[in-house]
């Protein structure tokens, strides 16, 4: 029987690999993570300017329903009590977001929850959409054609690079619909932002595990396998079968820094713009997300574009097109008893943190009882 340097190696230092590894140490297990980057946590990675924790691949907030994942994360560090609560900016006016009375309000002066839904369903009934077929259809049926025109539609496709009737519904059902004077982009009962970043987090989670940065699998995939028993990859699946059925598409961004040499660039830690002239989507000023106090702000504009190839990898475009190539790459994995794919690029999701926890969870104990 062959004799192995390690348990798991473990592809990726992303929530997903880290739960992984901090799980798989705990029960005795051997592992080391490799990072083709050059330092551990994947997207929700910071670093620190001028005391500011910036979240180096876009903005952060950490939310969920499930407090044992929630008591999971908080073991690490603790959190502030931070309440997203973006602003839209359109044609020079701003807005409350998510969709609520305060949005409604600015827009057309409704003052009770039955005036705005008045206004709403008057518009929608000029409509003749009964099941959405698209983001598109449901954007107006959920909140009529004047929100949609406004703080929708060209956010919306200039995030994506393609028209919202191409996109899914599901994309949309994200934001919440409020009838009251909540600014809450979350409807989950935790929120927060870890106090130092979340590289507290992937520091706890990695605490004592061996890390490899600046190494990618696929440059050394055959030495590497011969090192463990079993291998976790966190990668693109499409990558690990080399694209044999074709790339997965997905959006990416990127990321432009500026250091301020004032203490508040926007009052907010997140403001969208929502017009086509625009090019970015969205300013992010980090301070704020740790209520900080700084002589400086840094702020980051996120440009979209497209995520073939060179670009980083964000968000799945998870069209019918691509969940059957995804559908096929899957039947491959299974084939696989030695390789256990999970997180956003190897399940080809669009998770949020929580889920990408959640489902490392599942998975890494799915895995240890079969050991
Ligand atoms: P990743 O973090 O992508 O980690 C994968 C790691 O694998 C990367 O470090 C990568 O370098 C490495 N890797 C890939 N291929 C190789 C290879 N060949 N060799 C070696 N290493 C490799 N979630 C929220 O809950 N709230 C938010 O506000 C939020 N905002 C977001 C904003 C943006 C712009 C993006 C893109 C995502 C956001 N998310 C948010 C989602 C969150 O980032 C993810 O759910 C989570 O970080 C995914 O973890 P992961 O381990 O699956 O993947
Ligand atoms: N969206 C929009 N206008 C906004 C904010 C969001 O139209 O001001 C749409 C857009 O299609 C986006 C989706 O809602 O992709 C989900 O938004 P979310 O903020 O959840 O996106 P993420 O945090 O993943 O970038």
């Amino acid at each position: 029987m062959a004799v192995y340097e390690y348990d798991y190696l473990i592809v990726g230092s992303g929530l997903f690999g880290a739960v992984f590894a901090y799980e798989a140490k705990k029960a005795g297990k051997k592992c080391l993570v490799i990072d083709k980057r050059r330092q551990l946590g994947g997207n929700v990675f910071c670093k620190n300017i001028e005391g500011i924790n910036v979240h180096a691949y876009g903005a952060h907030i950490f939310h969920t329903d499930d407090k044992f994942i929630w008591d999971y994360v908080n073991q690490f560090t603790a959190f502030h009590p931070y309440i997203n609560s973006p602003i839209a900016n359109y044609n020079g006016s701003l807005f409350n977001l998510p969709f609520n009375m305060n949005t409604f309000y600015k827009l057309w002066g409704t003052k009770t929850p039955t005036e705005a839904r008045l206004k709403i369903a008057d518009q929608i009934s000029q409509l003749n959409i009964t099941k959405p077929k698209n983001l598109e259809e449901q954007a107006l049926l959920m909140v009529g054609p004047e929100i949609y025109e406004k703080l929708i539609k060209h956010y919306t496709e200039k995030q994506w690079g393609r028209k919202a009737t191409e996109l899914p519904a599901f994309i949309i059902k994200r934001l919440p619909l409020r009838f009251t004077f909540n600014n809450n982009y979350f409807n989950d009962k935790y929120q927060g932002i870890p106090i130092g970043g979340y590289n507290k987090i992937i520091g706890g989670l990695l605490g004592g595990v061996e890390t490899k940065v600046g190494i990618d699998y696929f440059y050394n995939k055959k030495e590497l396998d011969a090192i463990a028993r079993k291998i976790v990859f966190t990668g693109k699946i499409d990558e690990f079968f080399n694209y044999k059925f074709g790339e997965l598409e997905y959006r990416s961004l990127n990321f432009v820094e500026e250091i301020l040499q004032i203490d508040d660039f926007q009052g907010n830690a997140v403001i969208n713009y929502c017009d086509a002239c625009v090019p970015f989507t969205r300013i992010i000023e980090h301070k704020h997300f740790e209520f900080g106090k700084q002589k400086y702000t840094v702020i980051t504009k996120e440009f979209p574009l497209s995520g073939m190839k060179a670009n980083e990898p964000f968000y799945p475009i998870k069209d019918s097109a691509n969940m059957k190539r995804y559908g096929q790459y899957q039947s491959l994995a299974k084939d696989l008893p030695n390789f256990i794919f999970g997180g956003r690029l190897a399940e080809y999701q669009y998770y949020d943190m929580h889920q990408v926890i959640g489902s490392a969870l599942k998975k890494v104990k799915q895995e240890l009882s079969n050991f």
